[in-house]
């Protein structure tokens, strides 16, 4: 697109460039550069323009643009196509729209703000705008629809790694796919999908990383974002490209296993649910348990005092700490 050539060309320039020269340069009309720089301008950039000497790029943003997302990212599938979006009802849901209608595996949707952002079991995620990363992957795996679950501890695997080699941040996996800092949630991920009976149309993976917000209504105590826990801004395009980065790999790797195998050592590394007694919260009522370890297929192994072991698949229990969150 016009626009994310010329912002490509601003960024490589120290100095004030002239339309004229931008226009050669590229090889378009000085009208089609005024009207890229117009939408750039309109996108946040701030370029300064002079009538003398041209424009010049004075600030980059913390954007999350396709033009931002894709530049200098390093992936062949994830990310390739990116639908960004100013304010989406939620970003889950657009995904869905566009992968019913054939957008291509890898495609990210990626909003600025959510109007009716969405957790599990109906509940509302919190989306403020211009601080959060709101993001949807649509993939297209070749698996059964019961397996579909699995993918689910691979993003949050991605998710924490990105956190921890983007910001430095000791994030941690909350069983089976919430990143917690300090103890507190940085990052929900709902996974959905449309299927056949032995067959997955597509799987959307929504993930909501608490980027920079600064600060959370009192109905969320347990609410904490990477800002509050590092003190500092984070870019947030840094961190989506991270994990697109990571999670390309892994997919490919669950993709040749189909199963977790090769990846349950880093996850149960990062896993801070484990070896530890946790609360159980099931529909007939609460239990205590020590968390063990995690199958092949992502289910949490756990031991009763009695000496009784279960596996409990994500989806039917929710896992407490038993003093706090985690
Ligand atoms: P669970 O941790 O039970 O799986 P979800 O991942 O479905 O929960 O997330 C929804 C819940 O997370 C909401 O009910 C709310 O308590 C909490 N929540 C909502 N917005 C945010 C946010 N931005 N950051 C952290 N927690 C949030």
């Amino acid at each position: 697109m016009m626009k994310d050539e010329v912002l490509a060309f601003l960024k490589q320039e120290e100095e004030y460039c002239s339309g004229e020269e931008i226009s050669h340069k590229l090889g378009v009309t000085r009208a089609a550069v005024w009207k890229a720089i117009k939408k750039l301008q309109e996108e946040g950039y701030e370029i300064v323009s002079s009538t003398k000497k041209g424009y010049k790029l004075v600030n980059r943003p913390n954007i999350i643009t396709s033009g931002e997302i894709k530049d200098n990212l390093n992936t062949k599938l994830l990310g390739q196509v990116v639908e960004y979006r100013d304010e989406v009802d939620s970003t889950n849901n657009l995904a869905k729209e566009l992968a019913a209608k054939g957008a291509i595996e890898g495609t990210l949707v990626v909003a600025d703000k959510q109007n009716n952002g969405k957790g599990r079991l109906g509940r509302n995620w919190e989306s403020p705008a211009g601080t959060g990363i709101w993001m949807s992957l649509i993939l297209r795996p070749n698996i059964l629809p019961q397996y579909a679950s699995e993918l689910t501890l691979v993003a949050g695997l991605g998710v924490c790694e990105a956190i921890k080699k983007s910001t430095g941040l000791d994030a941690k996996i909350k069983w089976p796919n919430d990143v917690v800092v300090n103890g507190k949630k940085v990052c929900g991920i709902l996974t959905e999908m449309s299927a056949e009976m032995d067959r997955i149309n597509y799987v959307v993976v929504g993930i909501g990383i608490n980027a920079n917000i600064e600060t959370f209504p009192e109905e969320l105590p347990y609410a904490t974002s990477l800002k509050i826990e590092g003190q500092k801004e984070y870019i947030r395009k840094e961190i989506i490209q991270c994990f697109l980065e990571i999670f390309e790999k892994d997919y490919n790797q669950y993709g040749v296993d189909m199963s977790l195998e090769a990846l349950r050592a880093r996850y149960e590394e990062n896993c801070i649910t484990l070896h530890k007694r946790v609360k159980l919260l099931k529909r007939e009522g609460e239990s205590i348990a020590e968390a063990i370890g995690i199958t092949n297929s992502g289910a949490l192994i756990v031991k009763y005092e009695n000496g009784m072991e279960e596996e409990i698949v994500s989806g039917e229990v929710s896992v407490r700490g038993l003093y706090g969150y985690v």
